[in-house]
């Protein structure tokens, strides 16, 4: 709750700050709006707080009205399965809490670093593997960027810099140009890339200020959004996407695979052909974290298997994803192509 108050605080309330300030913050305003209610989820919801429910209204508005079953509310719902203890299912998943070399930077991979650079997010998703990182310890300030930034400089393999969080674009234009500008200055950097989940939740925040940020620098900048439903992407998106692409913006998507939000085939099939309609090509589809609280959403890696196959044997190559895993300790994502 800390955080979403702090974000209110700092974005103002025109444009996309407005959206996200009017986002629903419970599970009962949100079932309310989805004409639902408890008695249509059998096994209930879950009560704890740590992880608050959060999600904009244009999100909302894009769920089926009366459908328990609705992908899009799935993936913010908080059931009362997120309560199971499973042994394989971790607080810290990946590792990073000890690859956190300096505060708000993870350096795991060669040459590029994730760059925390801002800690909430617009949406909270049930399935986050972030949902029990400690943002709070690094958070980065202001006097907090130039120690990250320090590290960067100080380490001439780092040809990228991600941005990530929490949810970088939340930001405000003004500094995240500022960061931009101060990654621009460290000579060895290329490329800067962008993660986040933002803009699916609210397409307003694909501003037009936001495309001359990533343009009008010499770093390479790529944009990653996280789309994990065909119907999570509308005509605002493929209008701005549309506009970033001609501006020079690479645009890819990643994709988390999740039990009854897209583990089909013709789902997933749909997804690259929508991702395509709005100028985003598929870069991963990653399968599940195991973080404690999500394993409801777990599709096996034999099923997941087979769904890729599915995807090989029906689209052309540039629609078809990545299928990675992320590994604690491992130098680089992991292809799950090989068994
Ligand atoms: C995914 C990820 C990256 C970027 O990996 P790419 O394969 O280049 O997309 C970098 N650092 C961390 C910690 C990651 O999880
Ligand atoms: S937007 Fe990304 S980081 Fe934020 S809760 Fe959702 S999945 Fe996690």
């Amino acid at each position: 709750m800390a955080i979403v108050a702090q974000t209110e605080k700092l974005i103002p309330l025109v444009g996309w700050g407005r959206v996200l300030a009017g986002a629903l913050r419970s599970a009962d305003e949100l079932l309310q709006a989805v004409e639902l209610t408890v008695a249509d989820f059998p096994e209930g919801l879950s009560i704890a707080q740590q992880f608050p429910v959060l999600v904009p209204q244009p999100f909302v508005e894009l769920m089926r009205k009366g459908d328990p079953c609705d992908p899009l509310l799935l993936q913010v719902l908080p059931l009362a399965a997120e309560e199971q203890m499973h042994p394989d299912f971790s607080i810290d998943p990946l590792g990073e809490q000890d690859t956190n070399v300096a505060t708000g930077v993870i350096h795991k991979y060669h040459g590029r670093v994730l760059l925390l650079a801002a800690s909430g997010c617009a949406v909270n998703c049930r399935y986050c593997f972030r949902r029990h990182f400690p943002y709070s310890d690094n958070r980065l300030g202001r006097t907090q960027w130039q120690a990250a930034l320090d590290y960067i400089a100080q380490d001439a393999s780092i040809s990228e810099v991600i941005l990530s969080g929490g949810d970088p674009l939340m930001l405000q234009d003004e500094r995240l140009a500022e960061l931009v500008t101060a990654i621009a200055q460290i000579p060895h950097v290329q490329r800067l890339r962008v993660h986040s989940r933002l803009p699916v939740v609210i397409a307003e925040r694909l501003t037009e200020q936001l495309t001359d940020i990533l343009t009008r620098t010499r770093l390479r900048s790529t944009l990653v959004l996280h789309v994990n439903h065909p119907r999570e992407l509308t005509p605002m998106h493929a209008e701005r996407l549309g506009k970033l692409r001609q501006a020079g913006v690479t645009l890819l998507n990643q994709t988390v695979l999740l039990k009854g939000v897209n583990d089909s085939a013709q789902v997933l099939i749909e997804l690259s052909e929508t991702l395509f309609d709005h100028h985003l090509l598929p870069y991963y589809l990653h399968v599940l974290d195991r973080v404690q609280g999500a394993q409801h959403f777990d599709v096996s890696s034999t099923e997941a298997y087979a769904l890729y196959q599915q995807m090989l044997a029906q689209l052309p190559g540039y629609l078809v994803p990545k299928l990675v895993r992320e590994e604690a300790g491992q130098p680089h994502k992991t292809p799950l192509h090989a068994f």
